[in-house]
């Protein structure tokens, strides 16, 4: 790298999911050089089998590359699903469909029959109600019920296969926010070595707290992610938000479950609730859907991805286009170069809607509004929790990287998310000027700053034998 060129920095960081398309050593590697942050487990289609010999492989990747990426363990959460039949039925407008919670039996009535997984799912929905199958491609509503079965009316036609998901948009359902699997897969998860748990359809800012405290049986500090893909996350969003360490907007479902032409209305209201309470958040699904089978994004997705960008969420996310698509690399450069297009042309005021209470979170807004005065600048930051550095991602001022510095690995894979930040790990003198060197000389080092450049650092002090917060200049030494 000259000594003239600073290394290009990107705010918004880019998740991957992972599966057939990707899963082998080389691809890892692909992907981790390819510039991928954070790499997700989706556990939808995982076994605990998998998540031992995976994540395993996904370390041994970045050892070879010489780059690190966090992992995030998606559990699957509730599902309610329809059960096996021995053939798919074609389904027309105005045919009746039962789905019974106990034993049935066939009857040649024209009635087509099928077992579903919910016990409650009598009780839980009204007559009128819309049942949406096999991801909203059947549309039904419910004509009447009994204690064991639901009689539905298909509105929309289609194909009714086996073990079709089922959403129910609008109905409060009782079930656990964690299942067996999901249990099983986080205590594989957790052995293996996790950074991050998104967990499914959480209602309720309980279903956070239910997930904190099996993990904290297990003994582990994985950050919580709140999937918000129903009506009542999306009620619920203010106080889920303040129990969570961040949120996903999960809009493959949230899509189906909420109106889909408010969809975008209710990305928007939830990604300004996350900068309000200084969480991150998490853009997912379908932003470069078509990219599955084809080398270039459409239009609109740009469009989409641009849209995510703008709003400034942490991350932007890839699912199908990682997992089984035929140009997995490829959709993580477009997601980079969008990123790379949109991002300077962000009015990077700092981040208005956040609400800071303490002086010494008013500090650290004083920190990168001063980076931003000064120009070419950033702000460093020592953390073992990693609190800091996420609160001054929060800040979301453009142009002003964060740089944070832990001792502590868990800390810097879950410094991979926050918009902004960028981590490193390095061990921490008992002398905190040599520690502040040791960190300058590696931002010179490795091309993120050059000789003469002004930097804000943000640590402690000794004064009067009483540790304080202080905020330095610092200026990187050399040649310039
Ligand atoms: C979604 O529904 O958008 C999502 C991310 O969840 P999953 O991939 O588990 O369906």
């Amino acid at each position: 790298m000259s000594s003239d060129t600073r290394r290009r920095f990107r705010h918004t960081k880019i998740i991957a999911t992972i599966g057939p398309a990707t899963e082998s050593l080389e691809m890892l590697q692909e992907l981790i050089r390819s510039g991928v942050d954070i790499i997700r487990l989706n556990m939808a289609h995982g076994s605990v089998e998998w998540v031992g010999e995976i994540i395993g492989r996904i370390r041994q990747a970045s050892n070879n590359v010489g780059r690190q990426v966090a992992v995030m363990m998606d559990v699957k959460g509730p599902e309610v699903r329809t059960g096996p039949i021995p053939s798919p039925v074609e389904l027309k407008v105005g045919d009746r469909l039962q789905l019974h919670t106990g034993p049935f039996e066939s009857q040649d009535d024209g009635i087509y029959r099928v077992s579903v997984n919910y016990p409650d799912l009598p009780c839980d929905v009204e007559v009128g109600a819309t049942v949406l199958i096999d991801s909203g491609l059947l549309r039904t509503r419910v004509l009447e019920k009994t204690d064991s079965c639901v009689t539905l009316e298909i509105v929309t036609p289609g194909t009714l296969g086996s073990r079709r998901h089922i959403n129910l948009p609008g109905t409060q359902v009782n079930l656990p926010a964690l299942t067996e699997k999901d249990e099983a897969d986080l205590r594989a998860g957790v052995a293996a070595g996790l950074d991050f748990v998104a967990l499914s359809f959480v209602r309720q800012a309980a279903d956070i707290v239910t997930l904190r405290d099996f993990l904290k049986e297990l003994h582990c500090e994985a950050r919580v992610i709140a999937k918000i893909e129903d009506q009542a996350g999306v009620r619920n969003m203010t106080e889920i938000i303040r129990e969570t360490d961040g949120v996903m907007v999960a809009r493959g479902d949230l899509g189906i479950e909420i109106e889909y032409h408010k969809l975008p209305l209710v990305q928007t209201e939830l990604v300004k609730a996350c900068q309000s309470q200084g969480k991150p958040v998490i853009i997912a699904t379908h932003l470069l859907e078509s990219m599955i089978h084809s080398p270039i994004p459409t239009r609109a997705e740009i469009s989409d991805v641009c849209n995510a960008v703008r709003e400034q969420a942490d991350a932007i996310m890839l699912s199908g286009e990682t997992t089984t698509g035929s140009y997995p690399l490829e959709s993580v450069e477009v997601l980079k170069n969008i990123v790379g297009s949109i991002e300077p042309s962000i009015n990077g005021q700092i981040n208005a809607r956040i609400q800071l209470y303490t002086p010494k979170s008013k500090m650290l807004r004083s920190s990168v509004a001063l980076a931003k005065e000064i120009g070419h600048s950033g702000v460093v930051v020592f953390t073992r929790s990693g609190f800091l550095a996420y609160v001054l991602g929060a800040m979301r001022a453009g142009e002003v990287p964060i740089y944070a510095f832990t001792d502590i690995p868990n800390t810097f894979h879950q410094l991979m998310l926050p918009w902004g930040v960028e981590p490193f790990l390095m061990d921490f003198s008992d002398d905190p000027e040599q520690t502040i060197q040791n960190s300058l000389g590696q931002l010179k080092n490795k091309g993120w700053c050059k000789p003469g450049d002004w930097l804000v650092v943000i640590t402690n002090a000794l004064a009067d034998d009483k540790i304080i917060d202080t905020l330095q200049l610092r200026q990187i030494k050399g040649l310039t």
